[in-house]
């Protein structure tokens, strides 16, 4: 139960003043739906305002505010055109004050002819002339003082001013309680850092507090560190059962390669762990293409071996499918049953695999989180093992583990690579392994960054590409502030691509489609009936279709470049050379272009990660999209690398002191947890 002290701050936005319909759906947009979401809504920045007493002494460019007399109006007869107030300063030097798309009444009203205001605003120079646009004051002189020298800036939705939104932090800032101190007094001594309360007011006020911002990034960084340890020691608390397989499984498999060299130390890390009584929990982290399917078969089949059974959970109906067939090739002849269950199956068909899960006949389940919903219960579930993580959060891994009363062991798999300084606050509650090899003969995928003004020579070339029999992908990029923009954007290109190499060539993809119409198009792909698949990132992870040798990505600026990698990934899986175009718009940023340019210079995942990191400063690799429930609201990506250790470190020292959190200083952690929703890991604490 979150505390009551808490409770003022987690009332719905709704509750504050002046809030109606019209904010609230802004207010949605940007996510702040209740007021703890406003308090932690900090300024991106400030506006400071010179006062000046003339125009001569203010500087262009910037905000100043002084007094000026309207002495002119100039209206134009188009209603387009902006309406102007001449006005001049105490020198006689004139500015134009300019509003666009307003009844002139508006302006008129605010600027009676010859009366003097207080006048705060852009000033901007236009040839010879001064200009204000909009102003964002404009009072009686006398009043001149209520405006502040500073303001703070909000990210904003339309919809909402700054004015607004800043009343409405405002509310929401004077909700929050003082609340006992979870830091270590020493190191919040050190840093100088005020008190939560203090912090977070200071945070809105002034943008010289430094210290102020820091703490509430570490108060957060701190609380995703504990609940990273309360979920270890939950874990490690919790008995599993000793796994060793025989091998007579294993043995008979007949792979058409040998495993590398990476693939078997990782198999022996995995057995390493499912041999003990503690439940593993283990991360491997490998590239696109270095051959993680077969470390979760393998690990499945130790399972299996030993008489327990395996579920292996996939991102997407697609993805799951084609886990579920490989899977069933890779085990012809064996004596292992394996079965699939997504959203998709119903009926007598899902029946008859919950019972076979239930009396054990079914040893492997492959599917979507469908795979962990109330009501399929599994008879003796030995390992889960969950591809491509960073779509699933804590909860979900909670869930998991609740699902059997001896605590499977746990296999996570990604081949988003994460720097490892980050490692440690996504997954800092795992150890983790690395699949640091490629199997042989890869042929590094070529790769060509070209302007979309050279697009009918790219469209050429697939069209080349496709006669001599080979297959491509060509991926739209994510349209922002719109829900269905991708899919529409996937469409229109579609239709183009269709009228140039024939309607029954060409696939498309995308995540609003209907599950079994995707999967229609992915079969027919993948069976080289479709040429060209067109599509959203919905291809983005583990597609293999070894005669696609040609990956186009359009806007590809707009992607991360984990993302990037991971779509150029699903080239090059088989002896064939592959190529990948990465499409970009003009009027490309130099680091756009820096990071385009890396992509073209490197194959290599994890560099990629780390030179991303540099180049952007973390950006997406910590951001909303790819971290499933390991956000951070306040936190930048900087300062969670700079705050990390000492988190980490402090998290540390008060879990070995006080691991049931009892203390006062344990139980004002746990509100730092309500606080940042981190409290999931709370009830594990309650019951053992
Ligand atoms: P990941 O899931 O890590 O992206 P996959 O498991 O899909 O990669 O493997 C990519 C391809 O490499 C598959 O076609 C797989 O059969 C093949 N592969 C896996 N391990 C090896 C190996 N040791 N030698 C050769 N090919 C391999
Ligand atoms: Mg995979």
């Amino acid at each position: 139960m979150r505390p009551d002290i808490l409770n003022p701050l987690f009332t719905e936005s709704a509750a504050l003043k002046g809030v109606g319909a019209a904010s609230i759906k802004p207010l949605e947009r940007l996510g702040l739906t209740r007021a703890v979401d406003l308090a932690f809504h900090l300024p991106v920045s400030w506006i400071e305002r010179q006062r000046v007493r003339r125009l001569a002494e203010a500087e262009t460019g910037r905000m100043v505010g002084l007094v000026l007399t309207a002495r002119d109006y100039r209206a134009s007869g188009s209603s387009r055109a902006p309406f102007r107030v001449v006005a001049e300063d105490e020198a006689g030097e004139r500015v134009s004050i300019v509003y666009f798309g307003r009844n002139s009444g508006w302006p008129r009203k605010l600027f009676p002819l010859d009366e003097p205001r207080f006048v705060s605003g852009r000033l901007d120079r236009f040839g010879d002339d001064l200009q204000i646009v909009h102003p964002d004051h404009v009072v009686e002189v006398g009043e001149a003082g209520t405006i502040p020298d500073r303001e703070p800036v909000y990210g904003l939705s339309e919809g909402i001013t700054n004015g607004r939104m800043r009343d409405l932090v405002t509310q929401a800032v004077a909700r929050a309680p003082a609340l006992p101190e979870w830091i270590e007094p020493g190191l919040a001594a050190r840093k100088g850092w005020p008190d939560w309360r203090a912090a977070l007011n200071v945070a809105h006020e002034d943008p010289a507090a430094k210290a102020a911002r820091e703490r509430l990034a570490y108060d957060e960084v701190f609380a995703s560190q504990l609940a990273l340890m309360l979920l270890r020691a939950s874990t490690r608390r919790r008995r599993g059962v000793p796994i060793a397989g025989d091998g007579h499984l294993r043995d008979r498999l007949s792979l058409p390669f040998a495993p590398t060299g990476a693939q078997r130390r990782v198999f022996g890390e995995i057995d390493g762990d499912m041999a003990q009584s503690v439940p593993m929990l283990r991360l491997l982290q490998g590239d696109v293409g270095s051959g993680k399917t077969l470390v979760a078969l393998m690990a499945l089949l130790n399972a299996v071996e030993a008489g327990g059974q395996g579920a292996f959970l996939a991102p997407t109906e697609i993805l799951a499918r084609q886990h579920f067939a490989s899977l069933q090739a890779m085990l012809a002849g064996l004596p292992v049953n394996v079965a699939i269950l997504t959203g998709r199956e119903k009926g007598r068909v899902r029946e008859s695999t919950l019972m076979g899960l239930a009396d054990g006949s079914i040893h492997i389940l492959v599917g979507t989180h469908a795979i962990f919903q109330q009501a399929v219960a599994y008879r003796n579930l030995a390992l889960a093992v969950i591809d491509e993580q960073h779509r699933f959060g804590v909860s979900q891994r909670l869930m998991l583990t609740g699902k059997a009363e001896r605590t499977p062991h746990l296999l996570v798999m990604t081949a988003t690579p994460i720097p490892r300084t980050l490692t440690l606050t996504q997954y800092g509650d795992m150890d983790v392994s690395r699949l640091d090899e490629m199997p042989p003969g890869r042929q590094p995928i070529d790769t060509r960054v070209i302007s979309d003004e050279r697009l009918e020579e790219i469209i050429g070339a697939l069209g080349r590409h496709i006669g001599a029999g080979r297959q491509a992908y060509w991926v739209c990029p994510l349209v922002e502030q719109s829900e269905d923009g991708d899919e529409a954007a996937a469409e229109a290109r579609a239709t183009l691509l269709k009228v140039r190499f024939g309607a029954d060539a060409v696939g498309v993809v995308h995540g609003q489609m209907p599950g079994p119409e995707k999967d229609a198009v992915m079969e027919a792909f993948a069976a080289g009936r479709l040429k060209l698949l067109v599509a959203t990132t919905v291809i983005e992870v583990g597609v293999d279709v070894p005669n696609a040798t040609l990956m186009i990505v359009e806007a590809a600026e707009r992607f991360g470049l984990a993302q990037l990698h991971q779509l150029r990934g699903r080239v090059g899986r088989g002896d064939q050379r592959s190529f990948c175009m990465l499409i970009h718009g003009q009027a490309l940023s130099e680091t756009a272009r820096a990071r385009l340019a890396l992509m073209r210079e490197t194959n290599d995942g994890f560099r990629i990660a780390e030179e991303d990191l540099r180049l952007r400063g973390a950006g997406e690799i910590l951001g909303t999209r790819q971290s499933g429930e390991q956000r951070f609201r306040l936190a930048t990506p900087e300062q969670i690398q700079s705050l990390l250790t000492a988190a980490h470190d402090d998290a540390r020292l008060l879990m070995d002191r006080d691991g049931g959190l009892d203390s006062a200083r344990g139980q004002a952690a746990r509100t730092c947890l309500y606080l940042f929703e981190r409290d999931a890991a709370i009830s594990l604490l309650a019951s053992g």
